[in-house]
């Protein structure tokens, strides 16, 4: 069978290469790849500046936004033949540490956890893979190929959780008014997200053509392009920051209002600075009770809950956001930005109708 695969470290490295099929055993089902998303972390292994083979290999299995069909489940893992499943991308640290011993290992503590695709394990760029039960979330059969849009998804609605988690310090908390920087696909679901929450939403995006204008639209949210700057007495509630551009996530620190919750969901580079007043920064975000905060990954019960969004979510909405179908012989396609790119899958051919 075929498989992604790269060496981490190594730029250019990438190729399709041949594996020996997954042979099922010790509790696993075998699941047949539907689709693969591409998002940001996986150029950014391609480009050899993240990602961990798993120990002993060189190479490492490409993909963590997957959805796939179940071929053989075990006896009981409340997994069948057929079912539409996403796999979970992290898995707790051998330790383990507080935050995984109660499967929170999106709170992983010391560091040691594996993700699929990512680091230290193989991902789910193979045409059929292995699936701990336990890991495999059941996609509903009328959302379809649009189950690829789970992993992040679920990233979002552990944004959203914490942001939420955050908000209930103050008895009082109101939410109003959503900022969204970065209409890219994780930008998009937030805003589904915080539309969903009944939120007066704006997105912020540097496109003024393709896709995206109408997709925020669309959603009964409100597009804005040019500069953060104009919106400065937007004065939202909550910002989720998804660009992770240093410009735009300074402009969001240092400008939104009172008691404000500034949840930083994008990764940057970094090894680049910008002139910061830290004394003006502290002042408002004491006397302002702000809360600047970072969010990674999703545990199962954030998966559930981008499972229930998306079922709530309108399907002609949620295929816009899929803007290219690349099918798997001709991957190079999917890693390679185009104008008007929302989310880019690759497609194993394996769903009919889809
Ligand atoms: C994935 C997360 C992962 C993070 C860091 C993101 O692209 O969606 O699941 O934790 O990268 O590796």
């Amino acid at each position: 069978m075929r498989a992604l695969t790269v060496i981490p470290g190594q730029k250019g490295s990438i190729s399709l290469e041949e594996r020996p099929e997954p042979a099922p055993s010790g509790g696993y089902a075998l699941i047949e790849a539907v689709a693969l998303g591409v998002c940001g972390t996986d150029r950014d292994i391609i480009a050899g500046d993240y990602g961990w083979a798993p120990r002993g290999e060189t190479r490492l299995v490409l993909g963590h936004e997957s959805l796939g069909r179940v071929l053989e489940a075990p006896a009981g893992s409340g997994l069948a033949a057929g079912d539409l499943v996403a796999g979970v991308v992290r898995r707790p640290d051998p330790v383990p540490c507080p935050a995984c011993a109660i499967g929170e290992w999106d709170m992983c503590r010391n560091g040691r956890y594996t993700e699929r695709g990512i680091k230290e394990r193989d991902g789910y760029g193979a045409e059929r893979y292995l699936l701990e039960p336990a890991f495999a979330i059941k996609v509903d059969p009328a959302l379809g190929y649009l189950g690829v849009l789970l992993e992040p998804t679920s990233v979002v609605a552990k944004a959203w959780d914490h942001i939420e988690r955050i908000g209930a310090r103050a008895r009082s908390w109101r939410p109003h008014r959503l900022l969204v920087t970065g209409a890219g696909p994780v930008g998009l679901l937030a805003a589904l997200l915080g539309q969903q929450r009944g939120l007066e939403t704006h997105v912020f995006d540097r496109a003024t053509a393709g896709p995206k204008p109408k997709l925020v639209a669309d959603l009964g949210a409100t597009y804005h392009a040019g500069s953060l700057a104009d919106l400065k007495d937007l004065d939202p509630t909550i910002a989720i920051e998804c660009t992770g551009a240093d410009p735009v996530v300074l402009q969001l620190m240092v400008a939104t209002g009172r008691d404000a919750i500034v949840c930083l969901a994008g990764v940057s580079s970094g090894g680049r600075s910008l002139p910061f007043d830290v004394g003006g920064f502290n002042r408002e975000a004491v006397l302002g009770n702000d809360v600047v905060f970072g969010t990674v990954n999703a545990n199962l019960t954030h998966y559930h809950a981008a499972a229930e969004a998306l079922a709530k979510a309108d399907k002609g909405w949620l295929s816009g956001l899929i803007s290219r179908r690349v099918p798997l012989e001709r991957w190079r396609e999917a890693f390679e930005p185009t104008a008007g790119d929302v989310k880019v899958t690759i497609d194993f051919g394996t769903l009919e109708g889809a």
